[in-house]
């Protein structure tokens, strides 16, 4: 009976490596779009990624699939949920039933809408005109509603779509935690305002010549141990983390003169995403158990070394005499400490991706906020420029001055991504846990950071969570790893800690 599962796990395994062979194609031609496809190839990609999702989905909602997930779910195989193979089932089996459970009209005509959104979306920012993308958000957030209902929840809506980025999580828990980082942060945001300190960050402005700025992300992304035999970095407009391979991921980043931190930073955040995927186990590539668990968990393997690592005084102490070196007109003048404080400058601004460690958290729970109240029919589409602004002023003391820098700025709503936001608050929040974690594991990790040793901490990284794929839930992972639940605690002390010392708080 037993050598039947086997035989019969055995068989679904070789099926979902041959959707990984054709998933990761699909992946490569995406990253072939983005970087260095010549311009007239843009419709015939276009295709060949059509083509090529629709085997995908067909694959993936297979009824033999659904027999095999079925018998194996039941079988002595999968009696620790943790196990390899008990793993690659349950997971397995939610996907499955995720796929099928969305009927294939509704799957094209949101593709369809998404094109259409994103198109309008870009007119209606250029042209800073609300109205032109109301009738595709509308439309956007019509499908959305039918697809949670076709999904199922148990509580509300957004439960439905939250799951598809962040796995057996619950809004309501998200809710929680985001309203009690919102509660200490808005009147720690009052008092860095109310401090006599100002930070000059005008240094970070200077002439940054892009070639020697390619030179260092290379060479800060290498230390780390980013494995370049094993990924490559490019540039493009929007960076990117993406995987092609068990041997194959590449990162891209962009480059601003002008402005040293969006490639310095950025290159460091998308490594940490890569760092992550690199640390996967190689043998179970295409199957869950080598799989990264959540984009929550994916974002603290990103957050983690932009900020933890990447905004510490420790990492400065040792790499800021190298970046002098490499940008002497530049930075001769300048001191650590000054370098420090104005890459650690926190000042509200209305738009998300300047955001500093402590106002990002913000304005996410404002996008969060919003996305349940418009799946919920609760605010009219017309009326939504007024209520994102109304929320910027009141937790950011803010308001946008136009809707390119307000209710138009971010693109995910345009392609249906909604559910993702709040991703990128909870990678801040695990993030912090695990550091806090990892500093009590690895005794002196300041010192280490500071002499450039990082081995050790992108080791503890690799046993306590890569390694692991999808064995354990996010919210098992953090529990097993830190020894509680996931808390706003870690954030606020790191996050407070920092701003007393920068700010005399
Ligand atoms: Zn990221």
């Amino acid at each position: 009976m037993s050598e039947n599962y086997q035989k019969t796990f055995d068989r679904l395994c070789l099926s979902m490596r041959e959707t990984a062979l054709l998933r990761s194609t699909f992946s490569l031609l995406g990253w072939d779009e983005q970087t260095g496809m010549p311009p007239a190839a843009a419709d015939y990609r276009g295709e060949q990624m059509a083509h090529l999702a629709g085997i995908i989905h067909r694959r993936r909602t297979d009824s033999q699939l659904g027999d095999w997930l079925e018998q194996l779910a039941e079988s002595p195989l999968c009696a620790d949920p943790h196990s390899v193979q008990g793993t690659i089932v349950r997971e397995s089996k939610r996907q499955f039933e995720r796929h099928r459970k969305l009927p294939e009209a509704l799957v094209m005509e949101l593709t369809r809408t998404a094109v259409q959104g994103q198109h309008d979306w870009q007119q209606a920012r250029a042209k800073n005109d609300f109205s032109i993308f109301m009738p595709s958000l509308t439309k956007l957030v019509g499908l959305k509603q039918q697809e949670a209902d076709a999904i199922g929840y148990s509580d509300c809506r957004y439960d439905a779509l939250l799951d598809e980025y962040e796995p057996w999580e619950t809004t309501a828990r998200v809710k929680n935690i985001l309203e009690g980082l919102r509660e200490e942060l808005v009147p720690l945001l009052q008092e860095i305002k109310n401090s006599d300190t100002t930070i000059e960050t005008g240094c970070l402005n200077r002439n940054f010549p892009v070639e020697k700025q390619r030179r260092v992300g290379k060479e800060v992304a290498e230390n780390i141990g980013f494995d370049f035999q094993q990924g490559r970095l490019d540039t493009t407009v929007h960076p990117f983390c993406t995987e092609i391979g068990p041997y194959d991921t590449r990162i891209t980043t962009r480059y601003d003169e002008n402005f040293l931190p969006t490639s310095l930073f950025g290159v460091l955040h998308e490594s940490g995403h890569a760092i992550y995927e690199q640390g996967l186990c190689k043998e179970w590539y295409g199957l869950p158990a080598g799989e990264t668990i959540s984009l929550g968990i994916h974002e603290s393997q990103s957050r983690i070394w932009e900020n933890q690592i990447g905004r510490s005084r420790a990492f400065w102490t040792g790499y800021f005499p190298r970046l002098q070196s490499v940008f002497p007109e530049a930075l001769r003048d300048i001191s650590l400490e000054s370098f420090y404080h104005a890459i650690n400058t926190v000042t509200p601004s209305p738009i998300r991706v300047e955001a500093d460690e402590i106002t990002y958290n913000l304005h996410i729970l404002i996008r969060f906020e919003l996305e349940q109240l418009l799946l919920n029919d609760d605010v009219a589409i017309q009326d939504l420029p007024e209520a994102w602004d109304d929320k910027y002023e009141s937790y950011l003391g803010i308001r946008p001055q136009t809707a390119s820098e307000g209710v138009l700025q971010d693109i995910h709503w345009s392609g249906g991504a909604f559910g993702y936001f709040p991703t990128y608050a909870l990678g801040n929040l695990y993030s912090a846990q695990f550091f806090a974690k990892s500093e009590t594991d690895l005794g002196d990790l300041t010192t280490q950071v500071a002499n450039g040793h990082f081995d050790p901490f992108r080791e503890w990284l690799r046993e306590n969570i890569h390694q692991h794929g999808q064995c354990y839930s996010a919210g098992e992972l953090v529990e097993r790893v830190t020894g509680e639940p996931l808390t706003h605690r870690y954030l606020i002390d790191y996050l407070r800690t920092k701003a007393s010392e920068i700010y005399g708080l």
